[in-house]
């Protein structure tokens, strides 16, 4: 009898499948927010209250080019999901 292992893999899925969904399901709210966040294209410190602005000119840490635009992501490729408070200088994660 070949092939049975494929039956217990496929099995093992459909149990761990409510697990990968819950966890899914759990992450939405904060991506979500995150998403908002871009959108919205700015972000208060929660300490100072100073405004952060993220679009605008900066320095990528990565590639080092400086250009107005995302300071959470550049054209290199880079990503990035936190920033730094320009009132107090605390990292803000997006
Ligand atoms: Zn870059
Ligand atoms: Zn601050």
């Amino acid at each position: 009898m070949k092939g049975w292992h494929w039956a217990v893999v496929a099995g093992l899925y459909m149990l761990a499948l409510p697990v990968f969904l819950v966890r899914w399901l759990l992450g939405l709210p904060r991506m979500i927010n995150t998403i908002d966040t871009i959108q919205r294209g700015w972000v208060d410190c929660r300490h100072c209250g100073t405004r952060n602005v993220l679009n605008r000119l900066s320095e990528c840490p990565s590639c080092g080019r400086r250009e107005y635009g995302s300071v959470l992501a550049c054209n290199c490729g880079a990503r990035f999901f936190a920033i730094q408070c320009d009132g107090c200088g605390v990292t803000i994660s997006i």
